[in-house]
C-alpha cells in the first residue's frame, strides 16, 4: 500500500519474474545477449540510484524479490508472468519451481502465471491440464516471439494456439497476458506484433486479453484493437519507466491509452527485476501530465488507483481492504456484478 497526500493507493504489479540469467544457465550466445539487452532496458531507463550491478541482476533469487516488491516497493498483491526461453536456457528464463515455492510460502501475496506453447501440440495441451490443477492457474504469459527450433515464433491465430485457448477458457484459466511489442534481442519484432490479438479478442469472449507492453512501439495499432474489443486490456510494463527518462513521452502514451482504452482497463506493472517497483509508483501518484498536451485529459486520483492496482485486483479476485477501495463507489477487487461495473464505468 502507498499513501501520498492523503490518498492510499492499493499496489498490485501485474508482472513479476525470478529469472536466472546466469551464465551457467545459458544454453548459448543468446541466452546471453537476452540478459544483456534486459540489462541495458534496466540501466538505461532507472534512476541511477537504483541500478543493480550486472551479477546481482542475472540472478536475485525470492529474499531479494520480496523485499524488493513487498517491503520497499509498496506492493500488496504480485502477479508472475514467466519467459521460458528453453532454447537459450537450460533450466529455462523464469524459474518455476523457485517462483511455485515462493508463492505457496507467501500465501494472498502472490499469483502464479504459467506459460505455454502451442507449437507443444498435444503433449503441450495435455502438460497444460497438468499446471492448471497443480498451480490452480488463473492466468498464463504468452511469449510469441519465442524461438523453438527452426520457428521464430507463432501467431495466435495459429490452428494450435486456438486449441489451447479453448483449453484455457475450459479450465477457468481467463486472463491471457501476452507480451506484444517490445523486441529483445535475438527476438523478431514482427513476431512480437500485436495485430492477431484482434481475432482471438473477437473469438474467445471468455478470456481476458491483457496486452503487456501495449503493443510498442506499435500503440496505435494497440489501441485501435483494444477500443473495439472490451475484453483487451493494457498493461503498462515497460511503458511505465519512461516516466522518469522520458516523461513527455510516458505522457503520450498513458494519454492515448485513457483516451482509447479508459482507466478500468490499465495495469501497473513494474516488470521486475526489469525495474523495482518503488521508484515507478512513487513517480506515477506524482505524476501529471504536462498542461501544453491539450489534447489529453488529466490524470486522475480515481485513474491512479484504478491502474495501480484495482483493475488487477477486480481481474483476479484479489480481496481489497476497504479502506483502498474507491470511496464514490464502494468498488471492490471480488467479483463484480454487471450492474455495479456499469456505475463506474459511467
Ligand atoms: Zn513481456
Amino acid at each position: 500500500m502507498y499513501e501520498k497526500n492523503g490518498e492510499k493507493y492499493y499496489v498490485v504489479d501485474a508482472h513479476v519474474a525470478l529469472w536466472d540469467g546466469r551464465e551457467s544457465n545459458q544454453k548459448n550466445i543468446h541466452g546471453k545477449q537476452f540478459i544483456d539487452c534486459f540489462y541495458d532496458y534496466h540501466k538505461n531507463l532507472s534512476p541511477e540510484e537504483v541500478v543493480w550491478d550486472y551479477d546481482a541482476y542475472t540472478y536475485y533469487g525470492g529474499e531479494r524479490l520480496m523485499k524488493d516488491l513487498f517491503v520497499d516497493g509498496y506492493v500488496d498483491h504480485a502477479i508472475f508472468q514467466p519467459a521460458f526461453l528453453g532454447d537459450f536456457y537450460e533450466n529455462g528464463f523464469g524459474q518455476t519451481e523457485e517462483a511455485w515455492a515462493l508463492t505457496q510460502a507467501n500465501p494472498g501475496k502472490l499469483t502464479y502465471n504459467h506459460n505455454f506453447d502451442p507449437r507443444n501440440g498435444q503433449a503441450g495441451l495435455d502438460q497444460l491440464r497438468r499446471d492448471a490443477e497443480r498451480f490452480g492457474l488463473k492466468g498464463v504469459k504468452l511469449y510469441t516471439a519465442e524461438w523453438r527450433g527452426d520457428s521464430r515464433g507463432y501467431k495466435l491465430t495459429d490452428p494450435w494456439t486456438y486449441r489451447y485457448l479453448e483449453a484455457c477458457e475450459e479450465l477457468g484459466i481467463t486472463n491471457i497476458h501476452i507480451h506484444k511489442g517490445p523486441t529483445i534481442i535475438p527476438l523478431d519484432r514482427d513476431a512480437f506484433d500485436v495485430a492477431d490479438v484482434d481475432a482471438v479478442a473477437t473469438d474467445f469472449q471468455g478470456l481476458n486479453f491483457v496486452v503487456e507492453h501495449c503493443g510498442l512501439p506499435r500503440l496505435e495499432d494497440f489501441c485501435w484493437i483494444a477500443t473495439q474489443e472490451t475484453n483487451v486490456h493494457a498493461g503498462l510494463a515497460v511503458a511505465i519507466p519512461f516516466i522518469h527518462t522520458r516523461p513527455r513521452y510516458f505522457a503520450q502514451i498513458i494519454g492515448e491509452l485513457l483516451y482509447w482504452v479508459g482507466e478500468d482497463k490499465i495495469q501497473f506493472s513494474s516488470d521486475y527485476a526489469l525495474w523495482t517497483p518503488k521508484w515507478l509508483v512513487e513517480k506515477f501518484v506524482d505524476f501529471q501530465i504536462p498542461e501544453a498536451m491539450t489534447e489529453y485529459a488529466p490524470l486522475t486520483t480515481t485513474a491512479k488507483k484504478k491502474i495501480l492496482g484495482l483493475n488487477a485486483a477486480k481481474m483476479y479476485g484479489l480481496d481489497v481492504p476497504e479502506e483502498l477501495r474507491l470511496a464514490d463507489t464502494g468498488e471492490v477487487g471480488l467479483e463484480v456484478a454487471a450492474g455495479a461495473k456499469e456505475s463506474v464505468l459511467s
